[in-house]
């Protein structure tokens, strides 16, 4: 089977889930109601937004000056640093600080599923729990997250009921506070119990090491605070040049992602837990981790900000809200992207992962700009796509059917592929038909 054989099976089935549709349209009107309700009351925004874009801007053209300054940073501040260039390496060196047998939970992170994480360590013998709600479902469910924010916005709340009642051997209503609070219970201990936490980064401040992490259930604070090792990874593009920058990302960010004017949590961490308290004398790991490792993953990023188009890209902060309002997201969810989703995630998955994964996104995408016009960074995501696509044509990835349309013109010059003849004759029948009416 080809790959757009394949991904349009895919499509097909997601089509028929009519239980997705469900829980995907609660999802975005509960969003874009809070959205737009909150925007108004942010004096500044526009301001803001325009500010967040200036230093992505200057970010993207010193990615690896920024990275190594980062690392230098947090080494400065007793944590420990690494710059991994591909997925592998990555994987090599979470590999070498965790090892295995260990318990492990873990916060939402999209590079750490950029790069299948959780999977490797589970696979090197250690037992690995997703405490964020959308991804402990995801877990559960075995599968991959639908959304870059709300990871299991396919998932309605009746489905979770049953997943989380087996769990418990009883029967739970589909009441989402109930549900909630079962989750609390279910993952309470773990997070005493773990010996790693892994987390993602939000955004990181090259000048003083600080990792920011913008949550609202609380659950990568226990992530990055109740466990003896905190292992951080992020993509080169959360490097921003100052901690005065790290802030305007910091408030641009809730509204967009979820609605909302500040974050319920924001956990800034340089270097790992230590005190000074007896004679001055300085010690780790007093009520925090004793160790602190933070990966830096490139994996195609530098690659991206050479090109003059894609790296706008890089701009990305990863709010989500072109998701909820695209078109195409609200029919396909989870199907229109692999871990990055929707028209910004085609270059992602296209350097990321595979250029086979985006080509079937690609050409989904209508390219209407309705992405463009929401994006708080005005990211020109059209644009983007297109020149993806020109990039997947060149290696061979284009729709069957525009190639024969293409052929057809080239030969007959018609889309339908009639000889010349046939067609002049079709045009004497209708014209006769139109002299008929
Ligand atoms: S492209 Fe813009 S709107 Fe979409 S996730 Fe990124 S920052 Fe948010």
């Amino acid at each position: 089977m080809s790959w757009f054989d394949e991904s349009r099976e895919l499509l097909i089935s997601a089509l028929k889930d009519a239980a997705r549709r469900t829980a995907l349209a609660r999802a975005v009107e509960a969003y874009t109601s809070a959205k737009y309700s909150v925007l108004p009351s942010i004096p500044d925004l526009d301001e803001l937004s325009q500010q967040v874009r200036e230093v992505k801007e200057k970010a993207v053209q010193m990615l690896e000056e920024l990275a190594k300054q980062a690392k230098e940073s947090i080494e400065r501040a007793s944590g420990h640093a690494y710059i991994a260039r591909t997925a592998e390496e990555a994987l090599k060196i979470a590999e070498q600080i965790i090892g295995s047998g260990k318990t492990i939970v873990k916060s939402k992170s999209l590079t750490a599923e950029e790069i299948k994480l959780r999977k490797f360590l589970e696979a090197k013998g250690n037992r690995v729990i997703e405490t964020d709600l959308g991804e402990f479902i995801v877990q559960l469910r075995g599968e991959t997250p639908t959304h870059i924010v709300n990871p299991a916005i396919h998932v309605p709340r009746e489905a979770v009921a049953e997943l989380f009642s087996k769990m418990v051997g009883r029967r739970l209503p589909s009441d989402i506070p109930h549900l909630v609070a079962m989750a609390r219970e279910l993952l309470r201990e773990e997070f005493f119990r773990a010996e790693v936490g892994v987390s993602g980064a939000n955004v990181i401040a090259a000048d003083t090491g600080t990792i920011f992490i913008l949550e609202n259930e609380g659950n990568a604070r226990f992530v990055t605070n109740a466990p003896p090792v905190h292992v951080c990874i992020a993509g080169f593009e959360k490097v921003v040049p100052s901690i005065r920058d790290a802030f305007n990302v910091v408030r641009l960010l809730p509204p967009y992602a979820t609605g909302i004017m500040m974050a319920g949590y924001v956990s800034m961490i340089t270097g790992p837990s230590k005190t000074a308290d007896i004679e001055k004398t300085v010690a780790y790991g007093v009520h925090g981790p004793k160790e602190l490792h933070v990966i830096l993953l490139d994996n195609g990023r530098i690659e991206m900000a050479k090109h003059p188009v894609l790296r706008e890209a890089l701009y990305c902060i990863r709010c989500g809200g072109c998701l909820y309002e695209c078109p195409i997201y609200r029919i396909l969810d989870g199907f229109f992207g692999a871990n990055y989703f929707a028209g910004i995630g085609v270059p992602w998955v296209m350097y990321t992962r595979s250029p086979q994964e985006a080509a079937f996104f690609a050409y989904a995408c209508t390219t209407c700009g309705r992405c463009r016009e929401l994006c708080p960074l005005r990211i020109d995501i059209p644009s983007i796509v297109e020149a993806c696509r020109a990039i997947l044509r060149e290696k061979g990835f284009t729709v069957p059917r525009h190639m024969q349309l293409a052929e057809n013109f080239l030969k007959e010059l018609n889309p339908y592929g009639e000889p010349k003849n046939k067609r002049a004759s079709w045009l004497q029948q209708s014209e006769s038909m139109r002299k008929g009416f």
